[in-house]
């Protein structure tokens, strides 16, 4: 295949042409690496305008794939830095990608490479159709490393779109709910049938658009020790909220805690507001 046509059919992410692409490079889509390409050019374009992209603003790309995604972004402007894990794949993106100079691949684990490094201190957006086998360590990275990350946005599984915009009571809530809650402003943009991947995964997919906060959600004393309070409160979910706190902290703190935070220790984690979470969090830390 020559390198004009290679360049056309990469541009429009339909399924005859990654199926051709993959063909022509003698490749399978792997279950393992979470493998399911984009083949809807609707929900791809929906991805890219919804990451605002201006002219030169960077963006890192998770799992590129064979780059319709990419391809998309630097159309619009991003110099994308893109992190795929699958060793057989910059053979690919060097052919579909050819001719975009603001293209940088970087072969490895995203859960391994530097993103301190890698980002410096100029603003990133990270925009990404996720593997979803690591999708949430991934996303709990990107939000706890302290990058200068600016706005995520994410192909995940509709089923953890669902917990991450949670609101309180129900079995959705739970520390992740409370982590996007602490950095960013989340929404789910859009939901996407199985079909708009090759191959269909098992699962029905979501978008979701965060917007990093310049300052967290609440004001708390210790931030990690927010955090422990939450896992604390969601470790053991059918116990209540006495029971579960005190098998991680101090009897005695607990219900002192509890007590000066106006909190009934008989409710459950997931009744409590990030707000609650955060007083309980300081008055745990006195
Ligand atoms: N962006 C492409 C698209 O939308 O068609 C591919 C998305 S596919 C759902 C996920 C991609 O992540 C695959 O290319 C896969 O090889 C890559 N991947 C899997 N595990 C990874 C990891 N730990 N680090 C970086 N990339 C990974």
């Amino acid at each position: 295949m020559n390198e004009e046509t290679l360049i056309n059919i990469a541009r429009i992410p339909v399924i005859r042409q990654t199926k051709g692409i993959l063909k022509h490079f003698k490749l399978r889509a792997s279950h393992r690496l979470g493998q399911n390409f984009l083949i809807d050019e609707t929900v791809a374009n929906g991805i890219v305008a919804a990451a605002e992209i201006k002219e030169g603003e960077r963006v890192l790309e998770i799992g590129p794939g064979i780059g319709s995604l990419s391809e998309i972004l630097l159309n619009a402007g991003a110099k994308v830095t893109a992190v795929e894990l699958d060793k057989k794949l910059p053979e690919v993106l060097n052919e579909t990608l050819a001719g975009y100079d603001n293209f940088t691949l970087i072969s490895g684990d995203i859960l391994k490479v530097d993103l301190v490094e890698i980002m410096g201190n100029e603003p990133y957006k990270v925009v990404a159709n996720l593997p979803y086998y690591i999708t949430t360590p991934i996303l709990l990275t990107l939000l706890e490393k302290k990058l200068p990350i600016t706005k995520i946005v994410t192909m995940i599984q509709k089923e953890v779109a669902e917990r991450i915009t949670a609101n309180p009571g129900g079995k959705d809530y739970g520390a992740i709910t409370l982590a996007f809650k602490y950095f960013t402003d989340t929404k789910i943009s859009q939901i996407v049938s199985p079909k708009c991947f090759y191959p269909a995964p098992e699962v029905t997919s979501a978008v979701i658009v965060s917007d990093v906060l310049p300052n967290p959600f609440v004001k708390v004393k210790d931030e990690e020790l927010f955090f422990k309070t939450v896992r604390a409160a969601f470790g053991k979910r059918r116990k209540t909220l006495s029971n579960a706190l005190k098998s991680v902290f101090d009897k005695e703190v607990v219900a002192s805690a509890l007590e000066k935070s106006n909190i009934d220790g008989a409710r459950r984690g997931e009744t409590l507001s990030i707000e609650e979470f955060a007083i309980l969090t300081d008055n745990i830390a006195k």
